[in-house]
């Protein structure tokens, strides 16, 4: 059973993300829980967190199914012990906001070390970062996004994803995102079966799908490695569509929230229905 999705508007209030989910015909979707390019939000009215979980059980979404994403100031390995500090403030608030709804996902970059501190020791601040934040919250999983590795953002290589996981305590409550234009984007090719084959096996082997919570499915604009970050719509871009037929046909990929950030959201529809037909080949 696949879960199949997008990352859908949360405007007007949060409660709103489960009804725009089912307007596209989607059983999976991902949100922000406030607005992702400020730091301060105002606490989640209870009110609007009793409206969300309704419709949620209305539209027959549960917490699995649902995948928020953090805000994009955030930095859990920051070389600054301030702008750590304000980020790591933030990201326990963020995931008091998944629990307050009930969900038990929150996807997030790792971090980027901006030139001033070595890869091993923002991996390191990233694995510390998940530590205390697990510590002050009980259900909620931290789940890593690999990243397209732009500027000096880590989470690139399967082996950051790992490397971040073996310092977290409670391995229950860590995983990852795979986002198809990120991993392409990184020099991990999707082009062909036999190409699929090969990046999947080597994430089985360096990180494990046991890790996996959640997958991106999104084309891309830009080249392989090319370390730019540029969604496309499914079967349009760069990596084309036998990566996201041969998504759907894994079963490994089951029973987790696969959603789209293509570029186009009056299409989101037709891709999702277009996904379903995939697995059912
Ligand atoms: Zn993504
Ligand atoms: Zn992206």
């Amino acid at each position: 059973m696949k879960y199949i999705g997008a990352h859908v508007s949360a405007a007007g209030g949060v409660d709103n993300a489960p009804i725009n989910a089912y307007q596209i015909g989607a059983t999976a979707f991902a949100l922000f829980t406030k607005n992702q390019r400020q730091w301060h939000a105002k606490p989640l009215e209870t009110a609007v967190i009793d409206s969300f979980k309704k419709r949620c059980e209305r539209y027959r979404f549960t917490s699995k199914q649902i995948l928020p994403h953090d805000s994009y100031l955030i930095n859990l390995g920051s070389p600054d012990s301030e702008q750590l500090a304000k980020s790591r403030t933030a990201f326990l608030d963020e995931m008091q906001r998944c629990e307050q709804l009930g969900l038990t996902l929150l996807n997030f970059h790792p971090g980027s070390h901006l030139q001033k501190i070595s890869v091993d020791e923002c991996l390191s601040r990233i694995s510390e970062s998940i530590n205390i934040t697990l510590d002050k919250t009980k259900d909620v999983v931290a789940v890593i996004e690999n990243t397209a590795g732009q500027g000096s953002n880590l989470g690139y290589k399967f082996e950051h994803l790992a490397q971040i996981i073996d310092k977290v305590e409670d391995k229950s409550r860590v995983g990852v995102c795979i986002d198809t234009c990120h991993a392409f984007a990184a020099g991990y090719d999707l082009r062909s079966e036999k190409a699929c084959k090969e990046t999947f096996d080597e994430f089985e082997k360096i990180v494990g799908f046991k890790y996996l919570r959640g997958m991106h499915l999104n084309d891309a604009k830009s080249e392989l490695a090319s370390h730019v970050d540029r969604h496309d719509s499914l079967g349009k871009g760069t990596i084309g569509e036998i990566a996201f037929k041969f998504i759907m046909q894994d079963s490994r990929i089951d029973e987790i929230p696969l959603i789209l950030e293509t570029i186009n959201p009056d299409i989101w529809a037709q891709e999702i229905a277009w996904l379903k037909e995939q697995e059912n080949r």
